[in-house]
C-alpha cells in the first residue's frame, strides 16, 4: 500500500508555486493578496485559518484576516464583501465556513466578486465547470486532483465512485473525474446499499462527514481511496474511511490527517495566484 501524501506533495507543490510568485511579484510590482473573513470564534474555522495563513506566508500571499463578531449582521458582513471586491488591493477572498445561521450563506458567496472567488464556490465559476470551460475550480476537488497528479495517477478508463454529492466537494470532483475520462458513480445518502457501489470501483472519494462509512467489506483489492472526511472523534482527527482496515487491501489511501487537507490549502494558494495573474493582465490590457 502507497499513502497519498498531502502533505508531501503540497510542500513540493508550495515549492514551486512560491517561485513563480517571486517572478510574478517582481513583474507587476505587487503580490498576490488573500482576504479571509471570519465570523466569530468557531475553533476548527480558527484552526483551517491558521493553517491558511501559514501557507499564504510560505508562498509569499499577503494575507488579510477580517475577523468579525459572532453576532454580526447580514448588511454589515454584505459591506465588507462589497468594499472587498472594489479593492483594486485584494486579488482574492474566502468567507469561511461555516457561519452563523442568521445569515445568507448562499447570497453572500453569490455576492463575492466571480474574479475574487478563491474558493471557487461562485455560481458562475461552478457553471464554467460544468460546462468544462476554463475556471477558478472548488479548492478542495482541485487539490484532490492535484494529489493525483502528483503521484501520477491517470484515471482514465477507471470506474470512479464518490460517496457525497456536495456543491463544494463530491459534485465537483465527480465533474472533474468525469472530464479526465473516468465512469462516475456519485452516491448519497439516499443511496440504497453503498456497497454494491464501492465494490467494483478503482477509485473512491468519500466526503461525507461520517466516520467509518467505508469498511473494508466495501472495496475490492488493489483500489484508490481518497478520504475527504473531517470528523473529531474523542478528541482525535478521523476520515469517513476505516483507515486501519481499508489500508491493508487498498494500492493506495489518503491519511487523515495529512491527505486532503493541505492540498486544499494548496488549491486554495494556486486559486489566488490565478485571480492575481487576471487582474496584471487585464490591468495591462486595460492601458
Ligand atoms: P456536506 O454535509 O455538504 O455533504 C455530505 C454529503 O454526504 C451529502 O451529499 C450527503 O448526501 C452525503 N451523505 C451523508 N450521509 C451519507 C450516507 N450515509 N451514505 C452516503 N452518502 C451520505 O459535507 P461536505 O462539505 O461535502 O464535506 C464532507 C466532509 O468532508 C466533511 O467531513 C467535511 O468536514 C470534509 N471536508 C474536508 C475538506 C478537507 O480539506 N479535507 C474540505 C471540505 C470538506
Amino acid at each position: 500500500m502507497m499513502l497519498l501524501s498531502g502533505r508531501k506533495a503540497s510542500k513540493a507543490l508550495k515549492e514551486t508555486l512560491k517561485n513563480k510568485i517571486v517572478k510574478a511579484s517582481e513583474k507587476y510590482s505587487k503580490s498576490p493578496s488573500l482576504a479571509v473573513i471570519l465570523v466569530g470564534d468557531n475553533p476548527a474555522s480558527l484552526s483551517y485559518i491558521k493553517g491558511k495563513k501559514k501557507a499564504c506566508e510560505l508562498v509569499g500571499i499577503d494575507y488579510k484576516l477580517y475577523h468579525l463578531k459572532e453576532d454580526v449582521s447580514q448588511f454589515e458582513l454584505e459591506t465588507l464583501i462589497v468594499e472587498l471586491n472594489q479593492d483594486e488591493q485584494i486579488d482574492a477572498m474566502i468567507l469561511q465556513l461555516p457561519i452563523p445561521k442568521h445569515l445568507d450563506e448562499n447570497y453572500l458567496i453569490d455576492l463575492i466578486s466571480r474574479e475574487k472567488d478563491a474558493d471557487g464556490f461562485h455560481v458562475v465559476n461552478q457553471g464554467y465547470l460544468y460546462q468544462h470551460k476554463k475556471t477558478i475550480y472548488p479548492a478542495t476537488p482541485k487539490g484532490i486532483i492535484g494529489l493525483l497528479d502528483f503521484y501520477q495517477i491517470n484515471v482514465e478508463g477507471m470506474n470512479a465512485t464518490i460517496i457525497g454529492r456536495s456543491n463544494i466537494v463530491g459534485f465537483p470532483v465527480a465533474r472533474m473525474l468525469m472530464d479526465r475520462g473516468a465512469t462516475i458513480t456519485v452516491c448519497h445518502s439516499k443511496t440504497k446499499d453503498l456497497k454494491s457501489h464501492t465494490i467494483n470501483a478503482d477509485i473512491i472519494v468519500v466526503a461525507t462527514g461520517r466516520p467509518h462509512i467505508l469498511t473494508k467489506e466495501m472495496v475490492k483489492s488493489g483500489v484508490i481511496v481518497v478520504d475527504v472526511g473531517i470528523n473529531r472523534v474523542d478528541g482525535k482527527l478521523i476520515g469517513d474511511v476505516d483507515f486501519d482496515e481499508v489500508s491493508k487491501i487498498a494500492s493506495m489511501i489518503t491519511p487523515v490527517p495529512g491527505g486532503v487537507g493541505p492540498m486544499t490549502i494548496y488549491g486554495l494558494l494556486e486559486n489566488t495566484f490565478e485571480l492575481y495573474l487576471e487582474h496584471q493582465e487585464s490591468k495591462i490590457k486595460s492601458f
